[in-house]
């Protein structure tokens, strides 16, 4: 069992340094630094500095694009969107959403020159970060609202299916959706590959027409991906911790034996709520009991200094953290 954790809100690297020591000591063997847009456009050398420091550390290295074009996980906002708003999903409103259209060769081409710069940084890994397309609020709107009838996916559709694409949500529309993913992903992927690096891809938790990806299997099987996993985050979804983490842990599982891929998965060190701090140990328990190979943390200090998701405890959340992982060298 390896275990990571993610790393972020400091582009300092004397600070970080000291921040990776500490890690390093606990016993994480993997860091996963999120590279944002924002990190890509203005800390573009400090990102490699901060890479090799950890590579020279001795830890394996996971770039994150961390909320990239609005359809990736995490609390940074996409430039690239604001600056090019003819790329944006379109609504079967009419309307543009604050996610980039899968489609949209001038992101991918983007995204590209990112995998580029990741490569040249020499990190090991892409973490490719909760895929989803724009999700409407509340998320109850979907199917009635749903994404993305731009000009470039009602054209392919056309073509694809031999009609316009419809106003009202169908059966094909889903297929495409899910179509479009994997599309986006074999092409990512396969560039990524090229260069010589891993490509690992985390799942939002749920195998669902809402997040567009409806099945885990269709991007797990992949040659160009070597790694799968997801992130039961049971208090973000207010689930209880099991069957939620028990049934993500045995579909990961499952998936990554039929393809032959290495799995990690996630246990949420955000937003804790007070006095709940040790399910934590009992969502370890669980993924520990199905064999899962790398368990990693969001995030570092249990994101005690990202106000937005911190929890309730984030000094008694990080010690839980540190317990797991100090009790299981
Ligand atoms: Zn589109």
């Amino acid at each position: 069992m390896k275990f990571g954790v993610s790393y972020f809100g400091n582009r300092m690297p004397w600070y970080v340094q000291k921040d990776l020591e500490m890690l390093k000591k606990v016993g994480f063997e993997i860091i996963v630094h999120t590279y944002s847009e924002n990190d890509f456009k203005f800390y573009e050398k400090t990102m490699k500095k901060i890479a090799q420091m950890s590579k020279e550390m001795g830890f394996e290295t996971w770039a994150d694009p961390w909320g990239w074009g609005g359809i990736f996980g995490g609390e940074a906002f996409s430039g690239f969107l604001q600056n090019n708003m003819s790329e944006a999903q379109i609504g079967n409103d009419g309307r543009q959403k604050g996610s980039v259209c899968l489609r949209s060769e001038r992101f991918k081409e983007y995204m590209k020159q990112w995998i580029d710069s990741v490569k040249e940084a020499r990190f090991d890994a892409i973490f490719w970060d909760e895929p989803h397309f724009h999700i409407p609020t509340p998320v109850t709107d979907f199917p009635e609202k749903w994404t993305c009838r731009c000009e470039r996916c009602r054209s392919s559709f056309k073509e694809r299916y031999g009609y316009e694409m419809p106003v009202e949500y169908n059966d094909d529309i889903s297929d495409f959706r899910n179509d479009s993913a994997i599309e986006f992903f074999k092409q990512m992927t396969e560039y990524a590959k090229q260069k010589g690096l891993k490509n690992i891809v985390c799942f939002l938790p749920f195998e669902t027409d809402l997040f567009g990806i409806r099945d885990f299997e269709s991007i797990a099987k992949l040659s160009s991906v070597d790694d799968i996993g997801t992130d039961p985050y049971w208090f973000a979804f207010g689930l209880p911790m099991n069957p939620f983490v028990e049934n993500a842990s045995k579909t990961i599982k499952k998936l990554s034996q039929e393809y032959n891929k290495t799995n990690h998965m996630w246990l949420q060190g955000f937003k804790v709520p007070h006095d709940r701090e040790q399910e934590l140990i009992e969502g370890f328990k669980t993924m520990k009991d199905h064999q899962i190979e790398k368990v990693f943390f969001w995030g570092v200090y249990a994101c005690e200094h990202i106000s937005s998701i911190s929890p309730d405890n984030p000094k008694r959340t990080w010690e839980i953290i540190l317990k797991i992982v100090e009790s299981s060298r």
